[in-house]
């Protein structure tokens, strides 16, 4: 329901084609797709996947293969969901591996929703009964201790905060993996600071944050997921790229999906970078946080 309405805006500029699907007769092709683009470029959808669902509607127009306006509609969707499914795999649940504990660090720029995405996630995990561990190697921003601290009361969890203001962020994190692997921890959660992509010094930064946690449990960390904040739309492709550069992005957390997200942007990312959407985000409670369910977004969009 919540992603259903916050994407109300990407529904209303796709659904501009609806009209002419219904009166669609061969002789429309080129206008029909010439709009039905448009739509998609409007939506954030991004010209290189645009041009694909375009030329492969036409072409199975032309082939005769798509006969009605409905079938167009239906072929349009099944594009998209097939998409999404195919990068997505069987890899959309978390890969924890078997060693404990199980490591998560969290990334992505500021403001995106990677502290609140922890705690939600915190609270999710904890429901089905996983030991957690938080760790705040946001070091760079004071008061981002302090907002962790809160989802760890929140949640009941335990945390290992930075001993002073001086404190690096590898330090904190590899101290709380130390406690999670002595204190049988399951799953140690870590926060780390938000940056630009562009900021080289941060970037190296997380460099040294994932191998100072494989120095403490062999594969750690299993999971580095970005966030991204669904209502920047295209902005977020150039951010993905950099971070997946950087440190390797094993998996996306779409936040604010119950603003007014940008539904095209979701289906590019996915399509350039091939990395599975874990979570999305629709508000800023607790239960927030739900696994990303492909049908349930193709039919948020496409009324
Ligand atoms: P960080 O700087 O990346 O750690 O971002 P925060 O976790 O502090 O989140 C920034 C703001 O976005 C806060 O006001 C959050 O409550 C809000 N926020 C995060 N996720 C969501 C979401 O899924 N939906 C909405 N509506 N707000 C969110």
């Amino acid at each position: 329901e919540k992603i259903f309405s916050g994407f109300s805006k990407t529904r209303e500029n796709l659904s501009v084609i609806d009209e002419l699907l219904m009166m669609w007769n061969l002789s429309d092709t080129d206008k029909v797709l010439d709009e039905l683009e448009e739509a998609l470029l409007v939506s954030d959808f991004g010209p290189k996947i645009t041009f694909k669902i375009v030329d492969s509607l036409r072409e199975d127009i032309l082939s005769g293969k798509l006969k009605s306006g409905t079938e167009i509609k239906e072929a349009l969707k099944k594009f998209v969901l097939d998409l999404l499914t195919s990068k997505q795999g069987n890899k959309s649940e978390l890969q924890l591996g078997f060693r404990k504990p199980a490591v998560i660090m969290i990334v992505g720029v500021n403001g995106g929703g990677k502290t609140t995405s922890l705690g939600k996630l915190a609270f999710r995990l904890k429901k089905e009964g996983v030991k957690i561990l938080m760790a705040a190697g946001d070091t760079f921003r004071a008061a981002a201790g302090d907002q962790l601290e809160i989802w760890a009361e929140r949640t009941g969890s335990e945390i290992v905060m930075p001993e002073n203001d001086k404190a690096k962020a590898s330090a904190v994190l590899s101290q709380a993996v130390k406690r999670g692997k002595q204190e049988g921890y399951d799953l140690v959660l870590c926060d780390t600071s938000g940056r630009l992509h562009t900021n080289f010094d941060l970037m190296e930064e997380l460099i040294t944050c994932k191998k100072s946690l494989g120095k403490v449990v062999a594969g750690a960390p299993n999971e580095i997921l970005l966030v991204l904040d669904g209502t920047t739309g295209l902005n977020m492709l150039p951010q993905a790229r950099e971070f997946n550069e950087v440190v390797g992005i094993t998996g996306l957390i779409l936040t604010k999906l119950d603003g007014s997200a940008r539904g095209g942007c979701v289906v590019s990312v996915v399509d350039e970078l091939g990395i599975p959407i874990k979570f999305v985000g629709v508000g800023e409670g607790v239960e927030d946080l739900q696994p990303f369910d492909a049908q349930a977004f193709v039919d948020a969009i496409f009324s």
